[in-house]
């Protein structure tokens, strides 16, 4: 399925090419037409699954025709950073169309916010606290808002924003379409949704449980060992392709650069790269002549290999869909790939999310013989940033130990000297 189908504003579309996406997630394939035809939603779905778009397509597209600079869109957000990120969704996929959006959020000065207003918006994103600030202060007129959207409802109902949102909707007109996002059901939000949705379409999308013969691991390590531990866990074991995530582009590229410089046939995959580039790095992974890909998780988004037997997550991802897309990744053919994923102490939240998710508690593990304990400025650990990191000269590259590195030269060593 392609976007096309869709007849959006060519401005929509140009946008969305710009965003790198090629076909749409199936939240979107399956939302989107029904908000086009100005049906109210219910979208049971978590981040992660392209949600965002999913309303802010058919949103912009509705918005394109019509008045100007007047609110005719709010989108209603748990938390800063997820009205943040709406936000910054939004002005990537609008930047061609000349609709403006806000965000309002607290914790910060309220003046530029009423500033922006008074510019003139088409489209709000708020965290509900600051919108009501904003309400009662009459900052804000709503009187013109065609489209509700409320995200992440049940989150909402978790920080006890119901009743905030029902305070919002009272001043909101009548006659408006309405869509409201949630990852669960409970009777709070069934109840949200029967007094806030006319005739609503719902929009499932089912959580899927990771293939059950890859065998997931945990391994605690403090951040600035994260390179040493991949390296000996590449030395001291049986693999075919492996494929590690990186939270950022900069980071996947300074780890392939890292097993690089230490022997290992690794090459990076992040939306830096051009598209000649990123072509030679899953076509090298892809026929084996690199062995290990390092990606982020928006380059490796279907990625289709058999002969994948390890992903590792150098960062944890930012959501149990994402690390079920991650994992996805291996046991596709064989059937009995391993995940393995560092944590760090900050990542306790969502290792207890993923638990709760796949309904079983991952192991911890720990590589025998590797030195936990080694400090931050040892040789040995992995450099810090070039803001912080003091005038000296760099440590050498740090090779594997000799005595397990022979797992992994002995498979990749004819590769290597084919690709030199
Ligand atoms: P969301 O669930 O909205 O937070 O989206 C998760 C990630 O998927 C975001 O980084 C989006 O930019 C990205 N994304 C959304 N739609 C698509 C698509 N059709 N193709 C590829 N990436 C997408």
């Amino acid at each position: 399925m392609s976007f096309t189908t869709f007849n959006l504003h060519p401005d929509i579309t140009s946008a969305i090419a710009e965003q790198g996406y090629t076909s749409p997630t199936p939240i979107q394939a399956k939302a989107i037409p029904p908000v086009l035809a100005g049906r109210d939603l219910l979208g049971l779905a978590q981040t992660g699954t392209g949600k965002t778009a999913a309303f802010v397509l058919p949103l912009l597209q509705h918005l394109i025709q019509g008045p100007q600079r007047r609110i005719r869109a709010l989108i209603l957000a748990p938390t800063r950073e997820l009205a943040a990120q709406i936000n910054e969704n939004i002005r990537a996929l609008s930047r061609h169309t000349g609709l403006r959006s806000v965000v309002i959020f607290g914790g910060v000065s309220m003046n530029p916010q009423i500033e922006a207003i008074r510019r003139g918006t088409e489209i709000v994103v708020a965290c509900p606290g600051r919108l009501l600030d904003h309400i009662s202060q009459k900052n804000i007129d709503l009187s013109s808002v065609e489209i509700l959207v409320v995200d992440e409802a049940d989150r909402m109902f978790d920080m006890g924003f119901l009743p905030d949102i029902r305070r919002i909707v009272r001043n909101l007109p009548h006659k408006r379409q309405n869509l409201l996002f949630s990852a669960t059901m409970p009777d709070d939000i069934r109840k949200l949704a029967a007094d806030m949705l006319h005739d609503a379409v719902t929009v499932q999308i089912d959580y899927t449980k990771p293939v059950t013969t890859i065998s997931h691991a945990l391994y605690p390590v403090e951040q600035h060992l994260k390179t040493a531990l991949l390296k000996e866990l590449l030395a001291s074991t049986e693999t075919d392709s492996v494929l590690v995530f990186t939270r950022t582009k900069h980071r996947a590229k300074r780890v392939a650069q890292q097993l690089e410089h230490s022997g290992y046939p690794a090459t990076c995959l992040q939306g830096n790269l051009s598209q000649n580039k990123r072509e030679h790095a899953i076509n090298g992974f892809r026929n084996g002549s690199y062995k290990i890909l390092v990606a982020t998780d928006i380059a490796a988004r279907g990625i289709d290999i058999s002969a994948i037997t390890h992903v590792i997550n150098y960062d944890m991802p930012d959501t149990a869909d994402a690390y079920t897309h991650r994992i996805g990744r291996t046991g596709r053919v064989s059937r009995t790939g391993e995940a393995f994923t560092f944590v760090t102490r900050e990542d306790s939240d969502m290792v207890r999310t993923i638990e709760r998710v796949l309904g079983e508690e991952l192991t911890r593990k720990t590589l025998p013989g590797f030195d936990y304990a080694k400090p931050n400025d040892s040789p040995a650990a992995e450099a810090r940033p070039s803001q912080t990191r003091p005038h000296r000269s760099r440590p050498a590259p740090q090779q594997p130990t000799r005595g397990n590195r022979g797992t992994f030269e002995r498979r990749t060593g004819a590769q290597r000297q084919q690709r030199s």
